[in-house]
């Protein structure tokens, strides 16, 4: 079989699993992990680990033309600039925030208008792909149906700040946006800061004459935080909004939300880099104004509490908050602890940082590492399992990653053109020798060999939010980890509000079709009575047809699913029917990839690819029940020679009703 790319050699990283494997990349898409391959290009990876590209969900890249149209000082980066700090950095995703301007009239534009020219400035400069956060500066003027029209056109997520004193104390505005976005299918992104108390400390310093910038941590003082994060959670519980925290600082907000998910609430929490590596001593410091960013940099007991909330699954994310100032623009002395310019670049420093500081160190694992960088935020955004995974029909997004090497940063000569890093002079290990974006080498050895307009937006319809690890009840855990392979036990967490389409047996995503990678699948999904929508706990296995029964049935417009069988409604049976799975000879890998993952609701969803191009030999049958002691270390899994599959299941043509 040729492939237009093979990556020979590196260590793939998938859940729970890492293994030596050559990686045929066919189209932009993986499109087989081990095995024999040959392809028209080759690259030598040996010695690197083969991680998903990251996806960093939270950045503020302004596209040429803008900082001239507004007549005020902006962040520096476009899409161009910007991607190659993200590439060079291991990136390969970003969701950037589209801020209402002043259209030419002078009148403040509706989000659906500053989407509209954002896409248009974006698509010309960006080298990696791209998703917009509509911003929504005024909820209580939006024009009717707003929220849900973004949703239709791709934008499922709406952000808003409670720093704004005036949005936050309008609670009908917050709640209806909110009720919207969950009708929607969107995510709600929360700034999460009370606007009341910012001001009141932000005068009373300037009042008490200490009002210059090294005292901005005191403008914004943590109990402000943990208001604003109050204020959100309660928005989550009243609306049933998915809300997502940008840039989490604190230990005490950390602490409401973990409370938050423990109940059941879908909550997400974003952190950035600076909380996790600096402290606010920094405002000792000359320059102090060069670590401005809301919240401020906190103490050292808030820094371990995240890097604790990073490894005990509290926080979802990490995402840069690239918002790049020039050193000069951000140490103006004309800035007060009010005025001062917020943000820093970190798009080029967020995946080696975290690497150096978290996985070197042993605070997180490396698994920890890609959820935190890719996996976690593309499930949340709707995109897993597409990016954020290494994976038989993911894009091929992989960043491999050189975990020995060893840089100093020098922001100078990073690509941001913010000219420096709030991380000069530090010693990082572990940095990306190659990037491949969709398939292409977009980074080799320090060169960027992509171009602007390389990068393709994303459309994301009401695909969005996994639920917090929390919410996986223990039943549905233990269910989980009593199919076989490691691989199968560590990636649980349910999904939220999938497509219908791949949720209710109308076929599979429309990616997925489109995909010329032939694959088997099974497919596990589950309703249960414990959840929001009340139906009777079923289980399903379904199968993606292959070759001519699949031709067959497209012909005949018929699903491509097979739902092999339904209406089980015992957990005993269903764990029969979750270690039936589609397997070949060859490498784990190949044998069964996750390549996605998703759940509606109460409904889990799994789907695992079997052999990806063709099966050497025809998969053998299994009894069920005989991979009981198959789970992670069960007495049976020395012995266990061949390979599950599904055990002659009777094929239901029928196509499900929906809501089953
Ligand atoms: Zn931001």
């Amino acid at each position: 079989m040729g492939f237009d790319l093979v990556v020979r050699g590196a260590t793939v990283v998938t859940p729970g699993h890492r293994e030596a494997a050559d990686i045929g990349i066919a189209g932009g898409r993986i499109a087989q992990l081990g095995g024999t391959m040959t392809g028209t290009e080759e690259l030598a990876a040996h010695g690197l680990l083969a991680i998903p590209g990251g996806v960093d969900a939270h950045t503020h890249l302004v596209h040429q033309g803008l900082a001239a149209r507004v007549g005020f000082p902006v962040w520096v980066d476009d899409f161009w600039s910007g991607s190659r700090a993200a590439i060079a950095g291991g990136i390969t995703t970003v969701g950037n925030m589209t801020y209402p301007v002043p259209d030419e009239g002078g009148a403040e534009e509706t989000p659906g208008a500053a989407i509209t020219r954002e896409m248009a400035g974006a698509a010309g400069e960006a080298a990696v792909d791209w998703f917009l956060h509509p911003i929504l500066l005024h909820p209580a003027a939006l024009p009717e149906g707003e929220v849900g029209a973004l949703a239709g056109s791709g934008h499922a997520s709406i952000k808003m700040f409670l720093s704004d004193p005036d949005l936050a104390a309008d609670e009908p505005a917050l709640l209806a946006a909110a009720t919207a976005a969950q009708a929607a299918g969107s995510v709600t992104l929360l700034h999460c800061e009370d606007g009341a108390m910012l001001a009141q400390a932000g005068e009373q310093l300037i009042a008490a004459g200490r009002g210059t910038v090294a005292n901005f941590p005191d403008a914004r003082p943590v109990a402000a935080e943990v208001a604003a994060v109050d204020q959100a959670i309660g928005i989550a519980r009243r609306t049933g909004a998915r809300v997502y925290i940008v840039h989490l600082s604190s230990a005490a907000a950390l602490d409401r939300c973990r409370r938050a998910r423990a109940a059941g609430l879908p909550v997400y929490v974003e952190t950035r880099p600076l909380y996790l590596h600096l402290t606010r001593e920094r405002f000792d410091e000359p320059d102090a104004a060069k670590y401005v960013g809301a919240p401020p940099l906190r103490e050292q007991f808030d820094r371990e509490a995240l890097w604790a909330g990073l490894a005990g699954g509290d926080v979802d994310t990490v995402c840069s908050d690239h918002a790049p100032w020039t050193l000069q623009a951000k140490l103006d002395p004309a800035l007060n602890v009010v005025t001062a310019r917020q943000g820093v670049a970190d798009l080029e420093t967020l995946m080696p940082m975290l690497y150096s500081e978290g996985v070197v160190t042993g605070r997180i694992t490396l698994d920890q590492f890609v959820a935190l960088t890719a996996a976690n935020a593309a499930r949340i955004f709707g995109l897993y399992p597409r990016k954020g995974a290494i994976a038989v029909g993911s894009d091929a997004d992989i960043a491999l990653w050189d975990p020995g090497h060893r840089r100093t940063i020098d922001g100078a000569h990073m690509q941001s053109r913010s000219g420096y890093s709030v991380y000069d002079g530090w010693q990082v290990q572990g940095w990306p020798r190659f990037v491949i974006h969709r398939g292409q080498v977009a980074f080799a050895d320090g060169q960027i060999t992509t171009r602007p307009g390389d990068g393709q937006w994303l459309p994301r319809n009401r695909t969005a939010g996994i639920l917090p690890a929390a919410e996986v009840t223990p039943r549905t855990r233990a269910i989980f980890r009593e199919c076989p392979g490691p691989e199968l036990g560590a990636d649980v967490a349910p999904v939220q509000n999938v497509a219908q389409d791949s949720v209710h047996g109308l076929g599979p995503p429309p990616w997925l079709q489109a995909s010329a990678i032939a694959m088997t699948a099974t497919v596990v999904t589950s309703h249960n009575s414990s959840t929001a929508c009340g139906k009777p706990r079923r289980w399903y296995v379904r199968r993606v047809c292959r070759g001519p029964e699949r031709e067959r049935r497209t012909a005949r417009r018929e699903p491509t699913w097979i739902f092999s069988r339904p209406g089980i409604s015992s957990p005993e049976a269903s764990r029969v029917n979750m270690v039936s799975r589609a397997t070949s000879a060859g490498s784990p890998l190949a044998r069964s990839s996750l390549i996605e993952f998703r759940a509606c609701c109460s409904h889990v969803l799994r789907l695992i690819t079997g052999p990806p191009i063709a099966s050497p030999r025809p998969p053998r049958s299994r009894r069920l029940g005989e991979h009981r002691d198959d789970r992670p270390g069960g007495a049976g899994r020395a012995g266990r020679a061949g390979t599950g599959l599904p055990a002659a299941p009777r094929p239901r043509r029928r196509r499900p009703r929906r809501g089953s």
